[in-house]
């Protein structure tokens, strides 16, 4: 069975953090190590440190890396019997884990099977004295019907007991406080508390999706049936949906984008009374109520699905493209279909606030190597990776490297479904926006050197990363920094990351995060324009996070940002 799990460090800003009364520490190496400095400074004559037969060398290096330097057993005893600081944490047990009695028990059978000439101590096995020593955690040997306590325990249990000693001196009322008067230095405390563990949360990774899927915000209300399938819904006779009242004059149709996309005039938004139906914008006159923008109107889904397809040259319009049951947003306006079209061909799925996320656990990472996380030697140089930790030349994907702290490396199950994020973005610019294709990827590895953006529950700003690689694990490997950024700590709790879709249509009513995306098309313009830079940090792809956010307040940005965004206002 298991009898210990090991020592917890607790940072005293978790006592802080809870308002919570500092508990004592339990008795350690570094506790120990400071109270034989301050026994090695005081003043050489009247020091017990000269009776010592340990070299003052010995006793320097003990005290001073307590931690990687460890007395053995008779050095232990001596430090404390000739300069009377507690005995060493090593040898120190889980006194306090047994009664007065149960100590005096152990001693009995010390006493009654140490032999001076053994340098072990063998004890018939009982279930009292085994079950005592199992509490201590003081190692011992299971030998036929008897318990061997070896050498170095046998040092310390004779320092403390003085089995050749008749009588029984301990004073005090608790076990340490016995102990210590029975050896005549103290024993402290080893632990004073004690907390219960579980096991961490398994780690995982998935896309986030919205049960059902949602390929596009577009309601469905109850003609797309459970599955809110928008081309269902298309073949039903007469369907009416609450939706934004806004139509092209020109046209004489329903279209919910500013701009309308058969005659390019613009569209005009009515707003209504939600009770009577009585037009104007403001209060209504007879019901004393907001009036509202949209209203229930009767689409021709099969008209529309047909014209968003043409527009965006597609031969057949997919099977079913999931939509939403109603919209949340102020005005109901739903996002371009042709938007879930192409989701739906390439198998994403949408957030809420029209984002395409993936969720995995935060891992910390400082040092990868480049064979292992699918990042080619050609690759890495390219990104920046021109050095080892040595600062050695980057030439064997078996080399080290330091992580630089913008850089990620995700789930192979994340890579695959980011490609499809970025196949998706690729086909929105190119048939949606008319703009070129920027991502252009074929494969996972081409997705390496890309950006993302990191969000954590319950904040509201992204943090920017760079895909470095991939591994098999499902967890998002980052520097502490991007997961300290991100205002994560590695304990289980998961986070999302997500491509940028250029959604200006609800630039205003989503959440601040959306405004990071934007810096992120930013971020990717800089490096579009890196192959003509000069700048020799630039040239080099080594950039920080702060490098990012500079360059994209940096002169004309090369990526149309503005044109872009301009561009999804005009179709909107
Ligand atoms: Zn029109
Ligand atoms: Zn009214």
């Amino acid at each position: 069975s298991i009898l210990f799990l090991g020592d917890l460090m607790v940072g005293y800003g978790e006592f802080l953090e809870n308002n919570r009364m500092l508990v004592p520490s339990g008795f350690v190496e570094e506790w120990w190590g400071q109270l034989l400095i301050e026994k090695l400074a005081a003043p050489q004559s009247a020091s017990p440190v000269s009776s010592i037969s340990i070299s003052s060398e010995r006793l320097q290096t003990l005290a001073t890396n307590p931690l990687s330097t460890r007395p053995n057993a008779k050095e232990a005893t001596e430090v404390s019997t000739k300069l009377g600081i507690p005995l060493h944490p090593s040898y120190t047990f889980f006194w306090d884990l047994i009664k007065p009695e149960e100590l005096e028990y152990l001693r009995e059978r010390i006493r009654a099977f140490s032999r001076t000439t053994e340098e072990t101590i063998l004890i018939p096995d009982d279930a009292k004295i085994k079950s005592l020593l199992e509490r201590l955690c003081l190692p011992h040997r299971v030998e036929g019907g008897s318990l061997r306590i070896m050498e170095a325990e046998t040092v310390i249990l004779r320092s403390l007991f003085k089995p050749e000693a008749q009588e029984w001196l301990a004073v005090g009322s608790t076990t340490l406080e016995r102990l210590s008067s029975l050896a005549g230095f103290p024993v402290k405390s080893k632990s004073p508390n004690y907390v219960g563990a579980r096991m961490g949360r398994p780690e995982k990774a998935k896309e986030r999706v919205m049960t059902p899927k949602v390929h596009c915000l577009f309601p469905t209300g109850q003609f797309g049936g459970t599955r809110r399938d928008i081309v269902e819904a298309s073949k039903k006779l007469a369907v009416s949906l609450e939706v934004v009242d806004r139509s092209c004059p020109n046209c004489d149709t329903w279209e919910p984008r500013v701009k309308c996309p058969a005659c390019g005039g613009l569209t005009v938004e009515r707003f209504s009374c939600p009770r009577c139906g009585l037009l104007g914008p403001g209060v209504c006159k007879n019901c004393n109520v907001e009036t509202v923008a949209y209203k229930n109107s009767p689409l021709d889904l099969s008209r529309i699905l047909e014209e968003a397809g043409k527009r965006l040259g597609l031969g057949k319009i997919p099977d079913s493209v999931k939509g939403a049951k109603g919209l949340l947003n102020r005005t109901k306006t739903p996002e371009p279909v042709e938007k879930g079209l192409l989701r739906a061909r390439t198998d994403v799925s949408i957030f809420k606030d029209g984002t395409i996320r993936f969720d995995s656990t935060n891992a910390i990472l400082t040092h990868f190597r480049p064979g292992e996380v699918g990042l080619s030697i050609e690759k890495a140089h390219a990104i920046g990776y021109e050095k080892d930790m040595d600062e050695k030349p980057l030439v064997t994907p078996s080399q080290l490297c330091a992580l630089e702290v913008q850089d990620l490396i995700v789930p192979e199950a994340c890579g695959e479904y980011l490609l499809k994020a970025s196949k998706f973005l690729d086909d929105l610019l190119s048939s949606y926006y008319r703009l070129d294709r920027f991502y252009n990827a074929t494969k996972r590895e081409d997705l390496i050197g890309r950006l993302v953006v990191g969000l954590s529950p319950h904040t509201s700003v992204g943090v920017v990363g760079r895909i470095v690689g991939f591994t098999k694990a499902s967890v998002c490997y980052a520097h502490p920094f991007w997961h300290a950024a991100k205002r994560r700590d590695c304990d289980g709790a998961s986070k999302s990351f997500r491509g940028c879709t250029p959604s200006a249509q609800y630039r205003d009513r989503v959440p601040t995060s959306s405004r990071v995306l934007r810096e992120d098309m930013a971020g990717c313009a800089s490096e579009r324009g890196r192959e003509s830079s000069s700048d020799p940090e630039q040239a080099s792809g080594r950039r920080s996070l702060e490098h990012w956010f500079h360059a994209s307040n940096r002169g004309p940005r090369p990526w149309p940002v503005d044109q872009l965004l301009q561009g999804a206002t005009d179709h909107a």
